[in-house]
């Protein structure tokens, strides 16, 4: 698809929308007394931060940090309250109610549906296929002029794999919508990210998220990369201050020690690949299915049974058997090596 076809997607009320402004957006002459937002002027919680303040509706700084450890061009960027955020403006921006539909390929993340059921917008679900990829003739048979957003998750939560890069690129190429790669677990992976398809495709859009290989679930930022023009639509919908001043903060100190992020993310892939082979060996588990991200799904004796067994022993995992190919299935995070070991430990003593 084209730029100006892409953007012919955007719901018309979203393409005329005058977005909220504020004052401060208009001025770029440094220290300025500040009267303009109903403030207080006093800062009395916290010393390093001013958090009596707003903070940048555009988040410029972290953009900039983060454009460049993935050598992307800011105006690329939207952050978000969470990859959630983006998840629900993208079908705000370009789903009318009622008449439109997005794709999805069950069994995965769950917040794509609901977003899209609070929206008043239908969804089109695909079963993936028994190995967890792709159908795509399945898909391209079943979707309508209709069908404006494609979310592919890869890795996919919960079965964990990644669909192969070619995958995500057929359907670029032939699906008339915009296609949404949720790659929350992708710092886990070795599939390449579609970053590098970003200037190819104008109807692409990337979503990461600080909450996983980050370690921020509780900072709340996600991103959504693509062209700058859906970039531009996303800002336009967004609450203005949608990212806080200590969130920030943290993003700014993470992305500073980026090396140590990365030590730690292999550490947990070993971990996994680890706790794999040791869940493996347990009579309550019948297989653990490979996985490129921090959680393994695994597929068990009775996962109704298991799970309440490892509740009751203050363990909690997700029960994801009533989920399309995941019966009896469990997703268990990987955890630090003692709490892997005290699940394990654990299991052990499950009897049916
Ligand atoms: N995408 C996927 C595939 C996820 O599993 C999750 C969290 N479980 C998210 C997005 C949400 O990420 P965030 O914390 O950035 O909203």
């Amino acid at each position: 698809m084209t730029l100006s076809e892409t953007l012919e997607l955007v719901r018309p009320n979203i393409m005329r929308l005058k977005p909220y402004s504020s004052a401060r957006n208009e001025f770029t002459g440094g220290n300025a007394i500040l009267l303009d937002a109903n403030e207080n002027p006093y800062n009395l919680w916290n010393d390093d931060l001013t958090v009596n303040r707003y903070p940048d509706p555009l988040q410029r700084e972290a953009k900039l940090k983060i454009a460049k450890i993935k050598g992307i061009s800011p105006e690329q960027i939207f952050l978000g309250n969470g990859s959630d955020e983006a998840v629900d403006l993208l079908i705000r921006c370009f789903c009318e109610p009622l008449t439109d539909s997005i794709a999805i390929f069950s069994p995965t993340y769950g917040i794509y549906s609901v977003c899209a059921d609070v929206n008043n917008v239908q969804v089109k679900e695909f079963i993936l296929n028994n190995d967890f990829s792709i159908n795509l003739q399945q898909f391209f048979n079943g979707i309508s002029p209709s069908t404006k957003v494609v979310f592919i998750c890869s890795p996919n939560n919960p079965t964990g794999n990644a669909q192969p890069i070619g995958t995500i690129e057929q359907i670029l190429s032939k699906f008339r919508g915009i296609v949404v790669v949720d790659e929350a677990y992708i710092d886990f992976c070795p599939e390449k990210t579609s970053l590098s398809l970003l200037n190819r495709y104008p109807n692409l859009v990337v979503l990461q998220t600080f909450s996983k290989a980050w370690a921020m679930a509780g900072a709340r930022i996600g991103i959504a990369f693509a062209n700058p023009k859906i970039i531009a639509t996303l800002n336009k919908v967004k609450f203005p201050y949608n990212i806080g001043v200590p969130s920030l903060s943290v993003l700014s100190r993470a992305i500073e020690q980026y090396s140590n992020t990365k030590s730690l993310i292999s550490q947990i892939v070993s971990e996994r690949e680890l706790l794999r082979l040791r869940l493996q060996q347990l009579s309550c588990v019948k297989m653990v299915y490979p996985s490129d991200s921090n959680f393994l799904l695994v597929k068990t004796t009775d996962a109704n049974s298991v799970y309440n067994y490892l509740l009751n022993n203050g363990i909690v995992v997700r029960n994801r058997t009533h989920e399309p190919l995941c019966n009896n299935c469990l997703r268990i995070t990987v955890g630090k090596p003692y709490e892997n070991s005290k699940l394990i430990q654990i299991l052990n003593t499950y009897r049916p």
